[in-house]
């Protein structure tokens, strides 16, 4: 790109452009990296620079930028229809797409409600489970259980049973009543209380049992990120929980909402993190990786029954009156197809088998640089803190913005490794390469030394 171009999107970003989790005004002396081009694991800027997108472009992007199948999809849609409305009308994509949806995801799951991100499918969840109870006539079934540090997307019911302090506390006179329970964290139990991982899964699952056997009258459902909670710090956490937490929602008749908007679509190395558990939620929610990161859609698919309970004769007001504009976009539809026949026909998740394993022995030796301790990852997810003290688990002073440093020396090392707060991770699309991670951990090694982390 031209100098002139280049200059003039850098001031009128500045101009007119309010970005997303962001201060602006960090972006005063600094400039916003513009991005020309994105390849496979690579971003490129208008200056030509290479970029690793370690962080798959907000966990959205699962086989690479610019897949070739991904696009031929998107013109051969185009070339049929663009967008229609899904009441009354349906069409091929989402058909199909829904078909093979309930295929591929937990047994009992058998019904598909299409909306537009992840935050919406969310809020489908909550709306179902609630409308589900009122059919039952258990009227008093209206709130809903979340783990502390969850993250469940942005709008005011997700924020509703979100556990990000930093995110959600300045919302919370917007927002409506929740029950917070502990995060099987397993680094934190055992730094504080020097529980082992069984220990902590145990205590966790005493407290839920407690608060069920108070309040499952009030409880609708218990909303959660299986294995890994994202947003909240890449908390990684035994697949023995949820299958705690599977029986004692059966036991306590409460809805288990599972949230993959984030895990989903092999990113924890089985195509869904409820696989790891062999579970069946009774709502499920997915998103980013559903179009491989190309397209804006979401779906929330829920059993059988909660279906049942709401069919029957208009006049019983049992519709569930929600829907978006864009609701079963046929483009967004026909991209996630294809994202599935390139699982299948690729063998995707076979093949990167060899590959996790790989990232999550390599990420080990991080444990050796002095700044650096909880060590922790799944699939192609791994993470680690940066910490002052390590020994005693203290992090850098938060005005120090120490992850944000990382971030940016980073950038000059052809680097994308966003940091929530001072944990550094990174979430590989699945075309990510042993000799890709070689590299990746190279450069993050380098740039932790130039930080004096290591
Ligand atoms: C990103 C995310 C969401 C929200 O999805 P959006 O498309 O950003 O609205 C919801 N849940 C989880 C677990 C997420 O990581």
């Amino acid at each position: 790109m031209n100098n002139q171009l280049k200059n003039k999107l850098i001031k009128n970003d500045r101009d007119y452009v309010w970005h997303p989790f962001t201060q602006m005004k960090d972006y005063e002396n600094q400039d916003h990296v513009l991005i020309e081009k994105a390849k496979g694991i690579y971003l490129y800027d208008a200056d030509g620079n290479q970029y690793y997108d370690t962080v798959s472009s907000w966990w959205v992007n699962v086989h690479g930028h610019s897949h070739p199948r991904i696009r031929a999809a998107i013109d051969q849609q185009m070339s049929e229809m663009d967008h229609i409305m899904f009441s009354g009308f349906t069409h091929r994509p989402a058909v199909e797409l829904s078909e093979k949806l309930v295929e591929i995801t937990p047994d009992g799951l058998n019904k598909v409600f299409f909306s537009d991100n992840g935050s919406t499918a969310v809020e489908v969840a909550l709306k179902m489970s609630f409308q589900y109870w009122l059919h039952l006539g258990k009227k008093s079934k209206n709130k809903f259980v979340y783990l502390d540090n969850s993250y469940h997307g942005d709008t005011i019911g997700a924020v509703s049973v979100g556990g990000v302090e930093l995110f959600h506390s300045v919302f919370k006179p917007l927002l409506f009543q929740s029950y917070k329970v502990s995060s099987p964290n397993p680094y934190l139990w055992s730094k504080q209380h020097g529980l082992s991982e069984d220990e902590a899964v145990s205590q966790c699952l005493q407290e839920v049992r407690t608060l069920f056997e108070e309040k499952a009258d009030e409880i609708a459902g218990f909303v959660i990120e299986p294995l890994v909670q994202a947003a909240g710090g890449m908390i990684v956490y035994p697949a023995s929980y949820l299958i705690g937490l599977r029986q004692l929602c059966d036991e306590y008749d409460i809805h288990l909402i599972a949230d993959e908007v984030a895990v989903g679509f092999g990113r924890t190395g089985r195509m869904f993190a409820c696989n790891h558990a062999d579970i069946t939620p009774d709502l499920m929610c997915l998103s980013k990786g559903l179009t491989a990161g190309v397209m804006p859609l979401s779906v929330t698919l829920s059993t059988q029954k909660i279906y049942d309970a709401f069919y029957d004769e208009y006049e019983t007001f049992k519709t569930f009156f929600h829907g978006h504009s864009f609701t079963g976009n046929p483009l967004a539809c026909a991209v996630a197809l294809e994202n599935l026949r390139i699982f299948k026909d690729d063998k995707v998740i076979e093949k990167i088998q060899p590959i996790t394993t790989y990232l999550q022995h390599r990420f080990r030796e991080f444990e050796d640089l002095q700044h650096i301790g909880n060590i922790r990852g799944i699939g192609m997810i791994a993470a680690m803190d940066i910490l002052e003290d390590k020994a005693k688990g203290i992090s850098f002073a938060s005005n120090k913005r120490t992850g944000y440093q990382v971030y940016l020396t980073g950038l000059k090392h052809g680097l994308i490794m966003r940091p929530l707060g001072d944990t550094i991770y990174v979430w590989l699309p699945l075309c990510a390469t042993i000799q890709d991670i070689d590299h990746i951990l190279k450069k993050a090694k380098d740039v932790l030394i130039e930080l004096k982390l290591a």
